[in-house]
């Protein structure tokens, strides 16, 4: 095994489904290539209607760069904040942001809810990738 990049910098498990990403470009996006195809269609399947769609830019943004990670909580997620300092724990519902504090609609929620809506599709069948 050669570790050319920091543990920290790599996703070894994918942030949807949390299986263990073995091509290096997933490894570096977070997701494995299925989960990616989901998370273009995120945003479409989820409520977004109590968010901003400024919010659901950023949230879309935070997915996609990662800064979402599964906790050990299966509804809990970690939301990296915008300029990267600081983490806070995010649910459908609740968050541990400024805004979240105030309960107030933040786009960490809505990262939250766009990645669970892309667990119900699974119900659908996926398109074969191959
Ligand atoms: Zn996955
Ligand atoms: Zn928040």
């Amino acid at each position: 095994m050669t570790a050319t990049v920091a543990p920290g910098d790599l996703n070894e498990f994918c942030t949807r489904c949390g299986r263990s990403l073995r091509a290096s470009s997933s490894v570096r996006r977070g997701y494995g290539p299925t989960c990616v195809s989901y998370l273009h269609n995120a945003r479409d399947n989820a409520d977004l209607s109590e968010f901003h769609p400024w919010q659901a830019d950023k949230a879309s943004e935070l997915l996609e760069t990662c800064g979402l990670v599964p906790t050990d909580h299966p509804n809990v997620y970690r939301a990296v904040s915008s300029d990267g300092s600081r983490t806070y724990l995010s649910t459908t519902d609740g968050c541990t942001c400024k805004a979240g504090q105030y309960r107030v609609p933040c786009y960490h929620r809505a990262s939250v809810t766009m990645l669970r809506a892309t667990r119900k599709t699974r119900r659908r069948r996926a398109r074969a990738p191959r």
